[in-house]
């Protein structure tokens, strides 16, 4: 900041601090893939888990001074989505986050939940319902995976999408049925959670995900992960194609001239293919009329912990504060770290 930045009368201190905010996506649960993996032996690009608890943090100016954080907690507050639904759009899953950091203005929601029905001991209650529960009470903006998607069960021919079915309990049953019953009610469930589909007008199906190994300061100066870097998790539409170019483009340059455990692929995605994917997907569900409100996306993840290089022994140590502002600097230059 530059040193007359106290003088400016507190109106525009307050707007330049609002205009630092960033617009963050919300994840509601981790990432599973990883997580059976054992880290430095696996070819894995990155282990997400690590990406999506630093995104549930404050926002950057929240730890700058009392007139910072006060704008930040304007529209901002910590709270866990789980306890605030209804009990009709209750989820639950073992890889739920409970709290984090929310602006109700800026940002937006999104399920890493691969799928609606496979995994059905671990995951119960009604998925895009919580989700696009969470999303009207946010911007109103949500995102699921396209295999998500592409899992919600399809009506048979004749069949009543229920309006209201009761959500499902543990394991995905109900414990007064059994057998067949047992079947049809959780049947009657999940179709009647694809309606949520409708809730919103803003849907982003992620095609793909890629990560972005770079420090975060230096991340920051692109300007592609918020004004001070501290929007980790990026869903890019289709449509955007200037912010995708310029995503992908970083992602190539950071993992290029590395060694790296696993090659990630930063082709752009096919336009007319993932379109038509995911309208197709929607018609056979019976949601035609969704389509122009539903965009392909490519999910992008910044994470600073450089998982993915060879022989990469241990987590750096933090730098030293004002050691390396904004540019390269090698963790050796630690001090500390030098012997
Ligand atoms: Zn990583
Ligand atoms: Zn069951």
């Amino acid at each position: 900041m530059f040193s007359a930045f106290p003088q400016l009368p507190l109106e525009l201190r307050e707007e330049i601090w609002r205009y630092c905010l960033p617009y963050r996506v919300r994840e509601l649960d981790r990432s599973e893939y990883d997580l059976y993996e054992v880290e430095g032996e696996s070819e894995i690009p990155c282990w997400l888990h690590h990406i999506t608890s630093m995104n549930t943090r404050p926002p950057a100016i929240w730890s700058v001074c009392h007139e910072a954080r006060r704008v930040a907690q304007e529209t901002g507050r910590v709270s866990d989505p789980f306890s605030l639904r209804p009990a009709d759009s209750k989820w639950y899953s073992y890889l739920q986050i409970h709290d984090r950091w929310e602006d109700s203005q800026r940002d937006s929601v999104h399920m890493n939940w691969p799928a609606m029905t496979t995994y059905d001991d671990d995951g119960y209650g009604m998925p895009l319902r919580a989700l696009s529960f969470d999303a009207l009470r946010l911007s109103g903006k949500a995102s699921i995976m396209f295999t998500f998607l592409h899992s919600c069960l399809k009506p048979d021919p004749g069949e009543k999408v229920a309006i209201f079915a009761h959500p499902p309990s543990p394991g995905g049953c109900y414990p007064h049925e059994d057998g067949m019953a047992h079947l049809r009610v959780y049947r009657r469930a999940m179709l009647s959670d694809t309606r949520a589909l409708r809730h919103l007008d803003n849907w982003s199906v992620v095609m793909k995900t890629v990560v972005i190994h770079q420090d975060i300061r230096i991340a920051a100066m692109t300007g592609l992960f918020g004004l001070l870097g501290d929007a980790l998790v990026q869903i890019v539409d289709v449509d955007e194609v200037e912010r995708m170019a310029d995503l992908l483009r970083l992602a190539r340059n950071c993992e290029q001239g590395f060694n790296v455990t696993a090659r990630q692929d930063f082709e752009p995605l096919n336009l007319q293919e993932v379109n038509e994917a995911v309208k197709q997907t929607l018609i056979e569900r019976g949601y035609g009329d969704m389509v122009p409100k539903v965009r392909p996306a490519v999910l992008f993840r910044l994470c600073p912990r450089m998982c993915n290089r060879l022989g990469r022994a241990v987590t750096p140590p933090p730098r030293p504060i004002g050691m390396g502002r904004g540019f390269v600097s090698f963790w050796l230059d630690n001090p500390k770290a030098r012997r």
